[in-house]
């Protein structure tokens, strides 16, 4: 799970903090020293890290911190405001071009992610209602190109190839005269990526660039490396003047050093995160929703944003509904799995909730396709009362479930529990949702 070590240190140090009523300097520079030893950890830059304590200590000192009433809660402000800078401040966009189509050159070394990601960024902007067009410029990969026209398949984009005899600048060149024919507004240009940086991946990349003046130069770096993605970023950005990165693989980054230094260290933006293989795992980087997942504050923003895009709001409101009315039945939970499970990855959905790191049950509550399949046999061997009022599946009735759907009692009791939680966690959400506050800020 993405930051898992680094947030946990930081709720240590600061729960320290606030268990303590008044706050001396000495508290404050002991603080400093754990968060420190934290982000180095986390692999964050060492410079970085020196330049980012300073800074927090100095804001820290100035806002006499020593005398307010709830000192650790300013800390943590200061703390959070620092990290959203360093991250870059506000969510820095990609570009559009005022003559379409816009075009957007993906580059990075290979294993990155970049094919991938690729797809996922045309997902994206087919979610904003426009009409990309993939390149396949990657010649050099034997399966990048079949790779590609895969992804086009699922996604239906279309995807200009011209095999693998042909230089990528003049399949560059054609894929945009193509898509000005076509009337596509964006063409993303997949290429090809080497194990290291070398003079002859440059050469090409610099030609491909010269040919097609794009828009957007992205690199996509595997956010797991640490510094090696910083490094990597650093090379790329001197050669190519690159306008953004895109962080793949966070979702298995416990540490999260390149998120944190990439910035601040190559002076280039992270425009994405992609937290995962499937294609609709990437996300535009806001600085300021990163650094309050880091912090473990969670990213309610980012979740209500997903639960719009991929939830039928009618069966939301319904169920909300039952929810505070205390209907929430065996039915529904099934309907609210199938609807969860369209958000993504539970572990990481639960990042996003603020103080849901501690429920510590919630964890085992798995949605994976296979699971799924034996939680609805299970409801389905339930009788329409059991169904309504679980509370009446004592043992006898629960074995009988078991047997029907070809599970275990273990399997039916664990099923039983998870439905407890799901319904405390959905009661959770849905006051949260409710929050005027939150409202306000969507807006
Ligand atoms: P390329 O050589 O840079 O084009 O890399 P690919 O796009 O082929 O990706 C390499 C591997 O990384 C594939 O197995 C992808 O499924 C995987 N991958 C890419 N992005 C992510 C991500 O965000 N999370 C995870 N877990 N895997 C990813």
């Amino acid at each position: 799970m993405a930051f898992e070590g680094l947030t946990s240190r930081l709720q240590n140090v600061f729960g320290k903090l606030k268990g303590k009523g008044k706050v001396t300097e000495e508290d404050v520079n002991e603080a400093m020293r754990e968060v420190r030893l934290a982000l180095l950890e986390a692999d964050v830059n060492f410079k970085v890290v020196k330049q980012f304590i300073s800074t927090v200590k100095e804001k820290a000192v100035g806002q006499e911190v020593m005398k307010s009433f709830t000192p650790a809660m300013v800390i943590i402000d200061i703390v959070n405001k620092e990290l959203t800078e360093l991250m870059g401040g506000t969510q820095s966009k990609l570009e559009k071009s005022n003559r379409p189509p816009t075009v957007i050159m993906m580059v990075g070394l290979q294993g990155a992610g970049k094919t991938t990601t690729t797809g996922k960024l045309a997902k994206l902007l087919q979610k904003q209602n426009h009409k990309p067009l993939l390149v396949a410029g990657d010649i050099y990969r034997p399966a990048a190109i079949k790779q590609l026209q895969t992804l086009g398949e699922q996604l239906k984009v279309p995807v200009f190839s011209l095999g693998d005899q042909v230089s990528p600048v003049e399949i560059a060149r054609q894929g945009i005269e193509l898509a000005k024919k076509d009337h596509h507004d964006y063409v993303l240009i997949d290429t090809a990526g080497r194990l290291h940086i070398d003079e002859n991946l440059m050469d090409e990349l610099k030609q491909i660039r010269e040919t097609v003046k794009p828009d957007e130069i992205l690199l996509v770096v595997d956010s797991m490396t640490g510094q090696d993605a910083v490094n990597v970023a650093e090379s790329f950005h001197a050669q190519m003047e690159l306008t953004g990165v895109v962080l793949t693989k966070l979702d298995g980054d416990t540490r999260g050093g390149a998120a944190i230094s990439v910035k601040a260290v190559t002076g280039c933006p992270i425009k994405f995160a992609a937290m995962g293989e499937k294609l609709d795992a990437l996300e535009p980087f806001h600085p300021e929703r990163m650094a309050s997942r880091i912090l473990g504050m969670g990213d309610m923003l980012t979740l209500i944003e997903k639960a719009q895009s991929s939830i039928d709001e009618d069966k939301a409101k319904e169920l909300e509904r039952k929810m505070r009315k205390a209907e929430f039945t065996f039915e529904d939970f099934l309907e609210q799995m199938e609807q969860v499970k369209k958000l993504g990855p539970l572990d990481q959905i639960m990042d996003m909730m603020p103080g849901m790191g501690k429920m510590k049950g919630m964890k085992n509550l798995n949605v994976d396709d296979k699971q799924m399949a034996r939680v609805v046999a299970i409801v389905k061997s339930m009788t329409t009362e059991e169904k309504q009022h679980p509370e009446i599946l004592n043992a006898s009735r629960r074995k009988r479930l078991a047997a029907g759907s070809g599970t275990s009692i273990q399997e039916v009791n664990r099923l039983i529990k998870q439905f407890d939680e799901m319904k405390k966690m959905m009661k959770q959400f849905s006051g949260m949702m409710n929050n005027k506050q939150m409202k306000k800020k969507m807006k």
